[in-house]
């Protein structure tokens, strides 16, 4: 069932030439080897076979890459070119994604493992939309005229005012779950505040990312305005979270990781932000329309085979209509149909990684000793490839680990609850994360109730995974700091500056 099949997509020949390539990295404006020699394989986690070979970064070449970011930030040309020349290069980016979606969709489909479906329409055309969303804002950084509160002398002026300016050479460290999306998300406001780049692509899946690098280039982003690196978190991004002439790190992956890359971050005090694990509730009321609630809370945690981290994972339903909401879950589990990405009618690939199977599979495992029965799934599904059957727990307790911890899996825990005011936000809100969350209910009063008292960085009502260039998102608690998209990812990229001047 999950082996490659006959009815996968065959890679259109630029995709071919594109993988079979020998993959370097740019710095600099030039695409280098890395100095030691090193390169590390990129599977196919549909068949556990490896496809390519990709530069694995250290120190020497973090180095490099940061001084010529440095250099394209100091001396720019980057930062003496005009906003609105900086926003036609990067909405030239999205435009470029879109003349080469397909490509894109399937070395997505390809590395990570993510049905095609689902890359050509979302994936693909969310990361073009963010880079033209942001192009907009790089003529719109203005500061403002402020009146002092007090005149100093008797008798003085002043003229009082802010600059937003870029906060410099941004370090970016992003996660295997949307490869192209999560770079775009991270490069699209660094470049339109004017910012200079080093990027580490995630191990697991290196290539849309050298692909966009690509694109980058051909777009007009001058050379060392953007370095994209290759390579394995304690070797390449460590040496970026720590480098003293990086003024900014900005993170997305695992709380765990995070933390290290705050104490990184320490030497020269660089900005940070992150954006971490989660363990979202979503939450099914009783009087819910069933008719959308049902396939909205299964989509909510199977979307991208869990492997979100704003996935519905801790689902909690009203006692009314807990077996009804199970089994309706239940049922569209059964129905999806797992499978490589590249065939066009898979709804749910393999996991990433060997290492995650082994995780997800784990928890699985410790989730059954602890007490919790699957209601459907709750297996490794065949082949070679990194298969895991979509998966409702019951018999869950709050106290166990798949309650607890991020599975990031296609695995959901389905918990009962009677009273909406104290236990279910109580309950709910009972996790050290604080990412995002849903609410399915027809009564507009509970609605914004539960949305006032949830404490995440996000609220979905009668809908989930709805995310949009210019919605914020980012976490409450330990999911993370700051926000990505919307103007207020702003904020992540500019610093302010007050200036006061004497008439
Ligand atoms: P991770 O270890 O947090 O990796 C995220 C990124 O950080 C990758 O590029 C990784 O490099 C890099 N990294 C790892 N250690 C580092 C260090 N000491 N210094 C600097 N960078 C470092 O996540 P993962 O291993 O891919 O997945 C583990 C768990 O993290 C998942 O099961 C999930 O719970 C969570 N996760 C969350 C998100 C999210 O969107 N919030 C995304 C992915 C994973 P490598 O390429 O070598 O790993
Ligand atoms: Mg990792």
């Amino acid at each position: 069932m999950c082996a490659t099949t006959a009815e996968e997509v065959e890679l259109e020949s630029s995709v071919r030439a594109f993988i079979d390539k020998p993959h370097q990295m740019l710095i600099g404006g030039q695409w280098v080897p890395a100095e030691s020699g090193q390169t590390f394989d990129v599977f196919n986690p549909a068949t556990d076979e490896v496809i390519a070979h990709a530069q694995s970064a250290a120190q020497p070449d973090v180095d490099k890459a940061v001084k010529a970011a440095r250099q394209a930030f100091d001396d720019g040309p980057w930062t003496r070119i005009s906003p609105a020349e900086r926003g036609r290069i990067v909405w030239k980016i999205g435009e470029l994604i879109m003349d080469h979606q397909e490509e894109l969709a399937q070395l997505e489909a390809l590395d990570n493992g993510k049905p095609i479906s689902i890359a050509r329409a979302a994936d693909v055309p969310l990361a073009a939309e963010l880079f033209q969303y942001m192009a907009g804002w790089a003529t719109k950084l203005n500061g403002e005229q402020i009146g002092l509160t007090v005149p100093y002398a008797p008798g003085s002026e002043w003229h009082a005012y802010t600059r937003r300016e870029p906060v410099g050479v941004c370090g970016q460290i992003i996660p295997w779950n949307f490869p192209l999306l999560m770079a775009a998300w991270k490069l699209g406001p660094a470049l339109a505040c004017g910012n200079t780049v080093v990027m580490k692509v995630a191990e697991e899946t290196p290539l849309s990312g050298l692909k966009l690098a690509e694109l980058m280039q051909e777009a007009g982003v001058p050379d060392g305005a953007v370095n994209i690196l290759t390579g394995f978190g304690e070797e390449a991004g460590a040496p970026i979270a720590g480098h003293p002439d990086v003024d900014k790190i900005a993170f997305t992956g695992s709380t765990e990781v995070g933390r290290m890359i705050v104490d990184a971050a320490r030497g020269n005090l660089k900005k940070v932000s992150l954006e971490l694990g989660g363990k979202s509730p979503n939450i099914v009321l009783d009087d819910a329309d069933m008719d959308k609630a049902i396939p909205g809370a299964a989509n909510a945690i199977f979307f991208n085979h869990g492997q979100c981290c704003a996935a519905g994972s801790r689902l909690f339903v009203h006692e009314n209509v807990y077996d009804q909401v199970v089994e309706g879950i239940a049922d569209y589990a059964r129905n999806i149909k797992l499978g490589p990405g590249l065939d066009p009618a898979t709804q749910m690939g393999p996991l990433v990684s060997r290492t995650q199977l082994e995780r997800v599979t784990g928890y699985l495992e410790a989730g059954k000793k602890e007490g919790a029965r699957a209601a459907v799934g709750g297996e490794r599904a065949g082949g070679n490839g990194y298969f895991v059957e979509p998966t409702v727990l019951v018999d869950v307790a709050d106290d166990m680990s798949v309650s607890q911890e991020e599975i990031f899996g296609p695995v959901v825990t389905a918990t009962k609850f009677r009273d909406m005011d104290d236990e279910l936000i109580r309950r709910a809100n009972e996790t050290p994360y604080g990412l995002a969350s849903g609410v399915w209910t027809q009564d507009i009063s509970k609605a914004h109730k539960l949305a006032s008292r949830i404490r995440a960085g996000t609220v979905w009502v009668n809908c989930y995974n709805i995310f949009d260039a210019a919605l914020p998102f980012g976490g409450y608690k330990q999911s993370g700091w700051g926000r990505e998209m919307g103007e207020q990812v702003l904020d992540n990229y500019t610093e302010t500056k007050a200036v006061a001047v004497s008439l």
